[in-house]
């Protein structure tokens, strides 16, 4: 078989993790960068990027795991404030996960991965992308795959309205970076609370350019109390994350009060709608292009899977891309990678999308009793790892009933 020749387009998580395995595999490979190592590192943040055991387990396998040492999320919490009662708990539980999560700054991350994925033989071109350059990526590629994020070029793929359940945003996102986070008591997590009609609030551990660090993500309801981040310098973001927490979570408040910014850089504030795309696109001269992970299938980051469907994608197209063999990258072929991701993916946006909706009396039922039968916190903290799983309990309410039935835990 010749040498078949790819070109990545985005060197983010996605992009980087495919290149690196289809080097190893023996393919040549051009990765595009519209940002040079530098700019990624001296920029700003851009995730919080948890993630999780099967992911990290893709990244194990290319030898990606440069960070052993770095500080690891053991288990993931679960808190609703009462509402009437202010300053108490309504729903608070916790759960060790199997196995460890972790959140490398994509700061850290991607100027080593550049660097590793040039040392394995890669070829790293720093300009943006645009329909121009994909169409001389075209004919000197045998396929093109666009690995963009939520960069502009994702545009060319067109939205698949019937596979996307929103058509805005639905949280007004910001992040913030810091320091002096008093930690958790027994073990690290993800500590996520739910404001009901307000939004969701969750910290955990990561390492950040600066060294070890705490990520705060706030998700709040467009035009509520918590979307309130437009236009703040990095003081007043860090004032304001300070006050959401003293304002609803008083107990995450209580471990905030010493906090400092990582870095200026540290703070992002945005929001988009959770999108599924149509994984091909056609360029002018009828050239077709893949799309790949957030490209194709955009979640809001609720739930914490961008970064882990962007491993797990990136994994499943190289494996098709290696049963291919030397067979042409068709249409056909680029709609049956797609389908065998989405295959995964699509459990992961339908469990994103129902969380970004006010619980139904189901969840509710199996997020209280939780807090009495351990069994059912653990389920969820581990479902992180592996989503299609909340399809067997989680999703639907007769199949909650028979769960808690099983478990001999009330069901009013
Ligand atoms: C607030 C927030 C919190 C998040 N928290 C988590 C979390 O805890 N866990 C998790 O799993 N996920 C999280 N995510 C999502 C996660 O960061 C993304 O889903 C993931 O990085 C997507 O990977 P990707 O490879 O598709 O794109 P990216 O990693 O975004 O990489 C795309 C790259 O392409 C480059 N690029 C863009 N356009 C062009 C162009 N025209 N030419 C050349 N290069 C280009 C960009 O500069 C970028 O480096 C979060 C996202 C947000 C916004």
């Amino acid at each position: 078989m010749t040498q078949r020749h790819i070109t990545i387009v985005g060197a983010g998580q996605s992009g980087l993790q495919l290149g690196i395995g289809l080097l190893d595999a023996g393919y040549q490979v051009t990765t595009i960068s519209n940002r040079t190592p530098e700019e990624i590192r001296d920029g700003k943040v851009a995730s919080s990027q948890c993630i999780f055991h099967n992911a990290l387990e893709h990244e194990r396998a290319l030898g990606l795991d440069f960070w052993p040492d770095a500080p690891t999320v053991d288990g993931i919490s679960f808190t609703i404030p009462h509402p009437e009662l202010p300053g108490e708990k309504a729903i608070s539980w916790a759960s060790r996960l199997d196995n460890h999560a972790q959140s490398i700054d994509q700061r850290v991350k991607f100027p080593r991965f550049m660097e590793e994925f040039i040392k394995r033989g890669g070829e790293l071109v720093f300009e943006d992308a645009g329909v121009d350059e994909l169409e001389r990526y075209a004919l000197s590629s045998d396929l093109v795959i666009v690995a963009a994020g939520k960069g502009e070029i994702a545009q060319l793929f067109t939205r698949d309205a019937e596979r996307s359940t929103y058509d805005t945003p639905q949280r007004a996102l910001a992040l913030t970076y810091v320091t002096g986070l008093k930690p958790r008591e027994e073990y690290s997590a993800v500590s996520f609370n739910l404001i009901p009609g307000v939004g969701e609030y969750f910290v955990f551990p990561a390492l950040t350019t600066t060294g070890p660090c705490e990520i705060m993500v706030f998700e709040g309801v467009p035009g509520g109390p918590m979307d309130v981040w437009k236009g703040l310098t990095p003081d007043e973001h860090l004032e304001t994350s300070k006050n959401i927490l003293e304002t609803f979570l008083p107990w995450e408040a209580e471990r905030a009060t010493d906090v400092q910014l990582t870095d200026p850089n540290g703070i992002l504030q945005g929001r988009f709608a959770p999108t599924v795309r149509n994984p091909i696109a056609a360029l002018p001269s009828g050239r077709q292009v893949l799309g790949l992970a957030d490209v194709v299938v955009l979640n809001d980051p609720i739930t914490g899977q961008g970064s882990n469907n962007a491993s797990k994608c990136a994994a499943s197209y190289l494996q098709s891309i290696i049963e291919h063999g030397d067979r042409s990258y068709d249409p056909a072929f680029m709609q049956a990678t797609f389908e065998r991701y989405w295959d995964y993916a699509r459990h992961v946006a339908h469990w994103t999308n129902a969380l970004l909706a006010p619980p139904p009396p189901h969840v509710l039922e199996l997020l209280g009793a939780a807090n009495q039968v351990p069994e059912i916190a653990h389920r969820f903290a581990n479902g992180f790892n592996h989503p299609p799983e909340f399809q067997e309990w989680f999703m639907y309410p007769d199949k909650a009933e028979e769960y808690l039935a099983a478990l001999g835990a009330k069901v009013s």
